[in-house]
């Protein structure tokens, strides 16, 4: 029952009434926007400390779908690959500032691309935000030639 359509109920929003602490495993899961951007290989700037992302995506990233090809190993494979927690927000000042978890722990509103609020997982890639057709495969590229392959992200 969708409580919307009830006369003298509103929608139940849990990303706006919610914590990220108080959310469950579910509701966690479903606000990841599916942009991989997080995917993408990322360099620190040793002086300045800024992050630059770069095209150059992790192999097991599926690039069509923008899903990792194997999530539930994700870790063992990749052990850079951080499991974001809502514990560790402080952490993940490294994550796009599209990103649905750095957007809610900062107490903002979800982009409009959002499946949340679009209601449809397409949005994202419709809006120009995933990495779909943006990267290259790590299997492709010298770490060494990472920076050459630094992007910027075209505002949403
Ligand atoms: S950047 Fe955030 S919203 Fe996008 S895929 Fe990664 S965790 Fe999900
Ligand atoms: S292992 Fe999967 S979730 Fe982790 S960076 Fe690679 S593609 Fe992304």
């Amino acid at each position: 029952m969708h409580a919307a359509n009830v006369k003298g109920y509103r929608k139940m929003s849990f990303w706006k009434e919610k914590t990220l602490l108080e959310m469950t495993q579910g509701e966690w899961e479903s606000l990841c926007d599916g942009c991989a951007r997080c995917c993408l290989h990322k360099l620190q700037d040793l002086e300045t400390d800024l992050v630059y992302y770069t095209s150059v995506a992790c192999q097991y990233l599926d690039q069509d779908t923008c899903r990792c090809q194997n999530y539930k190993q994700r870790h063992e494979l990749v052990p850079s690959c951080v499991i974001l927690k809502p514990s560790h927000m402080e952490e993940y000042s490294w994550l796009p500032d599209t990103c649905a978890y750095r957007l809610i722990h900062e107490g903002k509103e979800l982009f409009w691309w959002h499946h949340l609020v679009s209601g449809r997982h397409d949005t994202v890639h419709e809006a120009n935000i995933s990495v779909n057709g943006k990267c290259i495969s790590e299997t492709h590229v010298h770490p060494d030639d990472f920076e050459e392959n630094i992007i910027k992200w075209v505002e949403q």
